[in-house]
């Protein structure tokens, strides 16, 4: 049995802090996993700058609410899920996904929490486990899948390494350099043939 694994932001969907950060301005806010491997590191800094700025939970779902996925996203998804059994592991948060996650068709969705208090500023967030991705995908090798993952960043690696094929897809060049053992794509006709190539399964395209 084979299960694709799939990163939610940068591959599906436009990374989400990026869209905020373009419409409020505040360009410390464009920082990602590519940026800043480690995720409370990140996450940290990002939720001083909402403070510093006052800035809300409502505010950044708001900008969510317009955002749309990558173009030819969902026709992925659409073949990806008519061959596999489909989990999307994602860093981002419940809260951000769901407006998302509806123009997708709602597939599987594993990511974290926030905490918000009665004004709907961000108090906390709470992270599902440590390295979530690879967890997920070790869970799912116990249950006997044969799992073959695709990311496009640092946060993806260890999910990449621990999946019995991984690959990259729009990744930066220093991602793709820094992890020469992955395949990388670029686009999601290559993305479809680099799942197959990677199944043990007679798959067409
Ligand atoms: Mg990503």
């Amino acid at each position: 049995m084979e299960l694709a694994c799939l990163d939610l932001e940068g591959v599906l969907i436009p990374e989400i802090w990026i869209a905020f950060a373009e419409e409020t301005g505040i360009d410390a806010l464009k920082a990602t996993t590519r940026d800043i491997p480690d995720y409370d590191v990140l996450m940290k800094q990002r939720l001083r700058i909402l403070d510093e700025h006052g800035l809300t939970l409502p505010q950044i779902q708001d900008t969510i609410s317009r955002l749309s996925p990558l173009e030819g996203a969902a026709e992925f998804l659409d073949w990806l899920r008519e061959r596999f059994q489909v989990v999307i592991l994602s860093d981002t948060f419940y809260e951000f996904a769901a407006p998302l996650m509806k123009q997708l068709g709602h597939p599987t969705l594993l990511c974290h929490r926030l905490e918000s208090d009665a004004k709907g500023r961000i108090t906390d967030y709470r992270l599902r486990q440590t390295d979530p991705k690879r967890q997920s995908v070790r869970a799912f090798q116990l249950l006997n899948y044969r799992v073959i993952a695709a990311g496009d960043s640092y946060n993806d690696t260890t999910m990449l390494a621990q999946a019995e094929a991984g690959i990259l897809f729009h990744a930066p060049q220093n991602v793709i350099e820094e992890f020469p053992q992955f395949p990388a794509v670029h686009n999601f006709h290559d993305l479809k043939r680099a799942f197959v190539d990677a199944s043990v399964r007679e798959l067409s395209l």
